[in-house]
């Protein structure tokens, strides 16, 4: 097991470092630290075609597609270094971690030559169109239909139906989703993974407020929306393996970093704790303490992921980190209410201007929910990780 890095990966971290430095003390000074998911949105679209210009926006993909070919380990340390530096969170994650890996691994070459350079130039934006208002957790219930039509362009899917939570829908071009089209059909067959254009007629957006106060996320309507027949990735009707590609993505190598991120939430914690007189708490300091150690553990799982799996593979262990630092975090988010006190439940402006840390416990709300709850991933780690029985359902 390697818990540590190379003499080059750690040239490698330097170069990243120097470059965010250049960039977040200079151009971008104003964005450093934005923790708002919807904050200064103008800036943070600017900071995608930067990183796209420089490279650094996709730097595990093949360099034909605008990436630096990087290892998971340097992977790792840029996002690492992004999040030490305070870079704002990204605009185009959507696109970068989830559509551009699938059409990667699942998409055939005229869908990589058209959708991946954009992406990786911070050009187009994407949002994910999975979960409906009776299909989350149980996905293969999705309801929302596509057909085949001829049309005055060619042959194109026509869409009806309904998406809902929808992160960032309302700044993006495309969302990959999910649609049933093999009438009749039930669960996990007869689905098919469309890339779908948001500005058209056929698709409509309604804003939905969080409990941040901020509206993050939207249900989507199509009705009678259209995409052309060669946007399905994978064989039409075996959606459902693409789909569960992408949430590969999504618990995958994307978040073996965060614990840098959350490491910056840790220290405003503690600084926090330490100004208003709870660090003298016994029961307060024991639970940072805690949270300290849980920090060190996501971060020695991570490099012991990064150097058990192979062939770009992480190994199966890795199933466990979603649970783990969505938990944690959650956790955090609590203490950091206590460690405030009263304190935290006064905003700075009404209706909604929180400060970090209660912004924080808030959101982290969210965390064992999204990319699948906590209990969906106590079984796919059963199921996946340690080769338990499948849960029964009704449809196999
Ligand atoms: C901040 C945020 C952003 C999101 N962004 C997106 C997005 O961009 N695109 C998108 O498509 N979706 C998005 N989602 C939706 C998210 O994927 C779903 O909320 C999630 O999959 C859970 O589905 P659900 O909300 O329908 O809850 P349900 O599936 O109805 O679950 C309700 C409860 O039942 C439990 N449960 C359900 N099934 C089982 C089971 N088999 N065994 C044990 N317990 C079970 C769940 O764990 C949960 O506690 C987002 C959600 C959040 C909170």
């Amino acid at each position: 097991m390697k818990l540590g890095f190379t003499p080059a990966e750690e040239a490698f971290r330097r170069e990243c470092a120097a470059w965010l430095e250049a960039q977040l003390s200079g151009p971008f000074r104003a964005i450093r630290g934005a923790t708002g998911l919807v904050a200064c949105v103008e800036q943070r679209l600017a900071w995608e075609r930067v990183l796209g210009r420089a490279r650094w926006s996709v730097i595990g993909w093949p360099e034909r597609y605008g990436g630096r070919d990087a290892s998971l380990a340097e992977q790792v340390i840029f996002a690492e270094e992004y999040a030490r530096a305070g870079a704002p969170g990204r605009m185009g994650h959507l696109g970068v971690e989830l559509a551009g890996p699938t059409i990667l691994h699942f998409g055939n070459d005229a869908q990589r030559e058209r959708f991946l350079p954009k992406i990786a130039a911070g050009e187009e934006f994407w949002c994910q169109g999975y979960s409906e208002p009776n299909a989350g957790s149980d996905l293969a219930a999705v309801r929302t239909r596509a057909r085949l039509e001829q049309g005055p362009r060619g042959a194109e899917w026509v869409i009806d139906g309904q998406k809902t939570w929808t992160s960032l829908a309302q700044f993006a071009q495309w969302i990959f989703t999910i649609c049933r089209t093999e009438a009749g059909s039930r669960g996990p067959a007869g689905l098919s993974y469309l890339l779908v254009p948001m500005q058209q007629s056929g698709v409509t957006l309604r804003p939905i407020r969080q409990i941040t106060g901020e509206e993050e996320f939207n249900e989507v309507f199509f009705d009678g929306a259209r995409t052309p027949a060669e946007y399905c990735v994978g064989r039409p009707g075996d959606g459902w393996k693409v789909a569960m590609g992408t949430l590969a993505f999504e618990r995958g190598v994307s978040t073996l970093a965060q614990q840098m991120r959350f490491r910056n939430e840790f220290e405003q914690l503690v600084a926090a704790a330490r100004a208003n007189g709870a660090a003298r708490d016994p029961l307060i300091r024991q639970r940072i303490a805690e949270a300290w150690i849980g920090l060190r553990i996501m971060r020695y799982s991570a490099l012991r992921m990064l150097s058990g799996g192979r062939e770009g593979a992480l190994p199966p262990e890795a199933l466990t980190y979603k649970i783990y630092w969505a938990t944690w975090r959650r956790r955090l988010g609590e203490l950091a209410m206590d460690v405030l006190g009263p304190a935290a439940e006064i905003a700075r402006a009404a209706p909604y201007e929180f400060d970090d840390l209660p912004r924080m416990f808030l959101a982290s709300r969210s965390d064992t929910i999204y990319a699948g709850t906590n209990q969906i991933q106590r079984n796919i780690i059963a199921e996946r990780a340690l080769g338990l029985p499948k849960e029964p359902r009704g449809d196999r």
